[in-house]
């Protein structure tokens, strides 16, 4: 082997090895978390660029969370030298089919400036259109139906042919089928593209345009069991030419079924792509053993799944917490307590971005915010915790995306009174459907009544009209005048368009009056904003354009406008967030749901409301999915691991929480309190994380700011302190005896 092929196997074993040189058409790797899936993905296609010579812009690599891709990037870009990784066609299947349908989509009838309805979006167009043709269904539901609807046409036969049908329409379909027809004229209207459409669409591309995939060589996929029939299906067409696929996955992971993932994708693939090389791994190298093998107590409780080996090749560690508590804030409490208790006895190895929060639901992060906000430990959320969501940034993004799409009837009507313009919002209602009715977009109609046009029927005041015409439509055109004219010499880019905007609407004032409280905070998220700008902008000129490579006979239209593509990056991005990367300002704690955190590890784990309702969640139909999830959170941890759960419900009426019952039969195999930092546990640890242990002397160095010396909640000496907390229960039990000592553990070896 050549030193190259050295550099790349030197990090794997055996197995995997074998996946990363395969010569097979078809790869697919199932197994558990931890056993180095992603490494192994990663690795093969810098063994397939570097060994194999596959142009980088002929391989297609998607995964399943924008951060996952990033990390991804940044792995594969560390070990291909020259930027190489700039040109792989890399990102979720969502973000690959928008650069396809950007590139080629005019030729399936796409208007070149399509935007994207993100998730929010979509929700909120269709209960409005629920409540305004009164109809009785239920709008999530109604988005569900809709979403499925959309799938259908595309799957390939299996998946569509199984699925039972109702047999006849009853009067709650008429109602979906009128509600999707207003939902479909409206995304038409406004130009916009759902997330299901992204995948729908593109994949109608490739049928009829195979030749605008012709180029690619090999496709990539991390994640597998989270696929749906649409992404099964566009995988497929991607990789119809030279039919080379490398798949990694664990059906144990597969927590997407609420948005049609099937795990019988896998079962098709081996169905679809005879020979397939089929390679399992075995060897967790991410958790402690007791970690693992009380995680895998957990998915065992599921008898029909698919069994695998998972073998740890790491020491015992210290044993999983479960600790029940009195109320949600006191949870809370006690995952501060412990936080800052495994920073003081682990010798400051522990780094910044070392401890992480899952949640099950975004909506519990009330208290664990407020108690670490109190202590003053630094987090950042990701994952359901929208950024983008925040009316301040919202308002921004609205006006970005009008200046992008003036059709946008719904970003137009958002930003019409914001600033307050003394537009009633029954003014803005029936401009909105004076506008519906006469087939003219929002903009037009505005357009038109800023002209003094009789025929525009809604009346709204003389004031008004000159607030709209005056400001709103003025500035608007502005800027977009600005566009068209910016130069080399007279730049208008897209972090100049935003500061252009903010000090037009003199916006930080507009904050002061009308968010007294919080204004400096909202004012910080939109300076935080501009620097996310900044990035985008930044990444895009190291990255180059990403236009896909020539093909011939086939137009592409290359996109060489940075504010589309950024508004798309925000659409599909929602759970991007500043300080990923940026070591300095990466914080202590990172709160996630659990969905977001799919594929991460951190060395300290929570997982707290592991309590029935919550895991599973009251409102799952699917219980083995639950479990799944609770499978995954725990599966993140490599060092320790803490289950927690209030006993009284946080509604304040006295009801009682049950711990789940995933967790109830193992109740036995946890250790009820925080683990006792003693050497050789805390020189296990650094074992696992290939840390330097500090000496003695320096324990308390490099601490963050919330450690001053001042701080004596705990005693500085660190056999007092665990003394001290050993006598005193954190957070407050609720009758909670427990008297058992911190679990002492053998000597490692
Ligand atoms: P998940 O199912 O959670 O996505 P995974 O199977 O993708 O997990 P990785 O994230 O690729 O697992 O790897 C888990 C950890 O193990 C990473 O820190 C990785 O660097 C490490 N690892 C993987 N393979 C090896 C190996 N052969 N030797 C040492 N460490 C490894
Ligand atoms: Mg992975």
């Amino acid at each position: 082997a050549s030193p190259k092929h050295f550099s790349i196997l030197k990090s794997l074993n055996n197995a995997q090895a074998r996946a990363v040189s395969s010569d097979a058409a078809t790869v697919a790797i199932l197994a558990g978390p931890g056993s180095g899936k992603t490494h192994t993905l990663t690795s093969r296609v810098v063994w397939l660029v570097d060994c194999m010579g596959f142009r980088p812009e002929d391989v297609i690599v998607a995964t399943f969370t924008v951060r996952a891709a990033h990390e991804m990037k940044e792995r594969i870009g560390k070990a291909l030298k020259g930027g190489r990784e700039n040109k792989i066609v890399l990102g979720t299947f969502h973000s690959i089919a928008r650069r396809y349908l950007s590139a080629y989509g005019r030729h399936i009838g796409l208007s070149q400036k399509f935007g994207i309805a993100d998730d929010a979006d979509s929700r909120a167009v269709i209960a409005r259109i629920c409540k305004r043709l009164q109809l009785a269904i239920d709008p999530p539901a109604a988005r569900a139906w809709i979403s499925k609807k959309k799938a259908k046409g595309t799957e390939a036969g299996l998946a569509a042919s199984t699925r039972k049908q109702p047999a006849k329409p009853t009067a709650g379909q008429q109602e979906l089928e009128t509600c999707y027809k207003e939902y479909q004229d409206h995304l038409d209207r406004s130009n916009l593209l759902d997330y299901d459409d992204l995948l729908v669409r593109c994949v109608e591309l490739l049928r009829k345009f195979p030749s605008c995939v012709s180029n690619i060589q090999t496709v990539l996929i991390d994640e597998y069991q989270d696929t749906n029939g649409v992404q099964y299906e566009l995988m497929r067409l991607l990789a119809q030419k030279q039919g080379r696929i490398t798949i990694v996955g664990d059906p144990d992971q597969s927590i997407y079924g609420w948005r049609s993932a099937e795990i019988r994708n896998l079962w098709r693939l081996l169905r679809d792509f005879p020979g397939t090389d089929e390679i399992s791994l075995e060897e967790n190298y991410r958790s402690s053993q007791s970690i693992l093998d009380l995680s895998l107590l957990v998915i065992q409780q599921d008898k029909k799944r698919y069994q695998k080996l998972l073998k740890p090749v790491h020491n015992k560690g210290t044993r999983p917490v479960l600790r029940k508590l009195k109320s949600a804030s006191a949870e809370a409490e006690w995952i501060v307590s412990e936080i800052r208790r495994a920073l003081l006895m682990s010798g400051a190895m522990l780094n910044n971005g070392d401890v992480a929060i899952l949640l099950r639901s975004a909506a519990i992060s009330r208290h664990v915010e407020s108690a670490l906000g109190k202590a003053g430990v630094g987090y950042k959320m990701v994952g359901g915790f929208k950024f983008y969501d925040r009316t301040e940034i919202k308002t921004i993004l609205d006006y970005l995306r009008v200046i992008h799409q003036p059709e946008n009837n719904d970003a137009l009507a958002r930003i019409m009174n914001v600033p307050k313009r003394g537009i009633g919002d029954g003014t803005i209602k029936a401009l909105v459907e004076e506008a519906e009715k006469s087939s003219l977009s929002l903009w037009s109609l505005l357009t038109k009544h800023c002209r003094g046009d009789r025929a525009a029927k809604t009346r709204i005041t003389k004031q008004a009209e000159q607030k709209i015409s005056g400001e709103l439509l003025r500035l608007l055109n502005g800027v977009r005048k600005r566009v068209t004219e910016a130069s080399e010499s007279t730049p208008f880019g897209l972090v100049e368009m935003i500061e252009h905007l903010l000090t037009a609407l003199n916006f930080r004032k507009v904050l002061q009056d009308t968010q007294p409280d919080d204004h400096e905070q909202r004012w910080a998220n939109v300076q935080e904003f501009i620097s996310l700008a900044a990035d985008f902008v930044r990444d895009l000129q190291q990255s180059g354009d990403d236009a896909l490579p020539e093909i011939e006979g086939l137009q592409q239209t290359v996109e060489d406008d940075v504010l589309p593509r950024f508004l798309a990056n925000v659409a599909l991005a929602a759970d991007a967030q500043k300080g990923e990367d940026g070591q300095e300002s990466k914080p202590l704690v990172t709160i996630s749901t659990i969905h977001a955190a799919k594929g991460l590890e951190w060395p300290i784990v929570f997982v707290p409301a592991v309590y029935n309702g919550s895991i599973p969640h009251m409102r799952s139909e699917d219980g083995d999915e639950e479990r799944r999830l609770l499978y995954v959170a725990m599966t993140r941890a490599q060092c320790l691991l803490y289950l927690s759960y209030p006993v009284y419900s946080s509604m304040g009426n006295g009801e009682r929480n049950e711990l789940s019952p995933f967790v109830a039969p193992l109740d036995s195999c946890f250790a009820k309190k925080g683990p006792c930092f003693d050497r050789p546990v805390v020189g296990q640890i650094a074992q696992i994380l290939q840390r330097k242990l500090a000496p003695d002397e320096t324990v308390f160095k490099n601490l963050p700011p919330m450690f001053s010396m001042e701080d004596n909640i705990f005693p500085i000496d660190p056999d007092e302190a665990q003394k001290h907390d050993a006598g005193k229960p954190s957070g407050g039990g609720d009758g909670d005896q427990q008297t058992d000592e911190y679990p002492r553990l053998k000597r490692p070896r």
